[in-house]
Order: C-alpha cells, then sequence, then structure tokens
C-alpha cells in the first residue's frame, strides 16, 4: 500500500511540557485510522503539526510526496475538522460554505456547495442562519466545509463529541461514504466502539509517545489481550478516564 501521510520523530515542547515527543506515524492512502490516547496524550497537537497551523520543533511529516515547509500542495490536498471551531451563526449554511469556496478559489462554487450540502443532508437548510442549527447540523456543515477543496486527507478532531447518537450515526455514515469514495480518514475520537466500528487500523499514543500502532487484532496479538479496544486502550495507557 501506498503511504500518503509519514510523520518521522516529531517533537513538539511548550515550554517545559513536551506535548509530542518523538512521535512517528505511517498512514497509507484510503486508510481509515484512528488516532487514541488519554486526554493530553498529544493528539491534537500531533493534528495540528500534521495539518500544517503549528510547525514542529524537529521532525519531519510529507503528505503524499510533499515535505512541509512546502505547505501549497498540502494544504489543497487535505480538509481538516478541527476539535472546535467557530461558526458564523448569523451566516447561512450556504453564505458559510462560499465563503470558504471563495478563499479556495473553487471554479463554479454555487454547484460546488449545492453538492456539499446534499452529502451532508442539509439541502433543506441551505438558507438557515447557523445560529438555527442542532450541534449535529453544526458538525455536518463542518464536515462539509472540509470537503470543500475535495480532499484526499480528511482529519478530524473528535468529530462525534457532544452529538447525540442519532448525530453520531450520521457523522459516521458520512465518513464511512467519504472513506469508500476513497478519502484517507484521520480520526481522533474518545470513543473507542467509534473507532473499532469505523477504522481499519489504529495508533495509540500517550505523553506525546506512541504506544502502540496496527489492526486492531494486532493490537490484541502485541498485548496478549483477547478484549475490546476499550481494555487494550486502558491496559496500555493505564487510565480510567476514557
Ligand atoms: P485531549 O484528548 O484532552 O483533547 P490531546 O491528546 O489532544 O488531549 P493536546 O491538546 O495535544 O492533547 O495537548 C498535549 C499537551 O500539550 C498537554 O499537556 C497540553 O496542556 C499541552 N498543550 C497543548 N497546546 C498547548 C499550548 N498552545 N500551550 C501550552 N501547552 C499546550
Amino acid at each position: 500500500m501506498k503511504t500518503i501521510i509519514s510523520a518521522n520523530n516529531l517533537i513538539k515542547s511548550y515550554g517545559s511540557i513536551k506535548a509530542v515527543d518523538g512521535l512517528s506515524l505511517e498512514i497509507a492512502q484510503g486508510e481509515f485510522f484512528g488516532f487514541l490516547g488519554p486526554n493530553g496524550a498529544g493528539k491534537t497537537t500531533t493534528i495540528r503539526m500534521l495539518t500544517g497551523i503549528i510547525e514542529p520543533n524537529s521532525g519531519k511529516i510529507t503528505i503524499a510526496g510533499n515535505a512541509y515547509p512546502n505547505l501549497k500542495p498540502i494544504l489543497n490536498m487535505i480538509g481538516v475538522v478541527p476539535e472546535s471551531r467557530g461558526f458564523y451563526d448569523w451566516m447561512t449554511a450556504k453564505e458559510y460554505l462560499l465563503f470558504f469556496a471563495n478563499l479556495y478559489g473553487i471554479s463554479n462554487p454555487h454547484k460546488k456547495i449545492d453538492e456539499l450540502l446534499e452529502k451532508v443532508n442539509l439541502s433543506d437548510r441551505k438558507n438557515s442562519t447557523i445560529g438555527t442549527f442542532s450541534r449535529g447540523m453544526k458538525q455536518r456543515l463542518g464536515v462539509a466545509r472540509a470537503l470543500v477543496n475535495d480532499p484526499k486527507i480528511l482529519f478530524l478532531d473528535e468529530p462525534t463529541l457532544g452529538l447525540d447518537p442519532q448525530g453520531q450515526e450520521e457523522i459516521q455514515n458520512l465518513l464511512k461514504q467519504l472513506n469508500k469514495s476513497g478519502v484517507t480518514i484521520f480520526l481522533s475520537s474518545h470513543q473507542l466502539n467509534e473507532v473499532s466500528n469505523l477504522c481499519s487500523r489504529v495508533a495509540i499514543i500517550n505523553k506525546g509517545r506512541l504506544v502502540v500502532q496496527g489492526t486492531i487484532a494486532e493490537l490484541q496479538k502485541k498485548t496478549n489481550l483477547a478484549g475490546s479496544l476499550k481494555d487494550i486502550f486502558l491496559a496500555l495507557t493505564n487510565n480510567n478516564h476514557v
């Protein structure tokens, strides 16, 4: 399988805190990759480095053969659904997407926006202001925004956080469809059932370091634990607050 994301020995410190401490990851094209770790393990910091928002102190990141700091080809190839985002509540869904489509210089943006709204099941609310949206609708709009440039890789930081079961399922189905259509997905989540159901491979990090990486079957073998991903996670991170 062709590697699409490669991170080699990433280090990022904030003062005396080593948020990421020598992390290396390899993700293959088309993979649905789960990125796990306890609170404060360094997941968001890693995603920020992989998506060019912050620079590592050292280490190398290559996305589809392009290495940072060569930002432009990478930004054209990725979409990001960050942990928290500011929505412009007074804008309609359509205006919001148009704003981002124009930032990316998308040709025929109205057609693109209609397709995206259809994909995230918000067509019937396209002229409603975002302030009237439920949390799940906002989250789906956030995914639509991240898809504006037809990314080959989608990074998501806890996309189902705070959603009810139906909202979670809507996002999960959307991600499954996207992955089926060829988008590589990098998903950070604390919902271990979600990760088990969706991801073909996972990495668990703790204190900025890789603990284990592989398919769930490989993780079971490596840890000698036949149980669920949650059992493996708890055993490896010694953390009871998932
Ligand atoms: P969570 O699951 O709680 O979202 P996380 O795995 O995403 O956690 P990070 O947000 O990457 O973890 O944080 C890793 C460490 O780096 C933590 O100790 C955090 O306090 C610290 N940290 C992250 N961002 C900053 C920052 N901008 N300034 C100072 N410290 C930071």
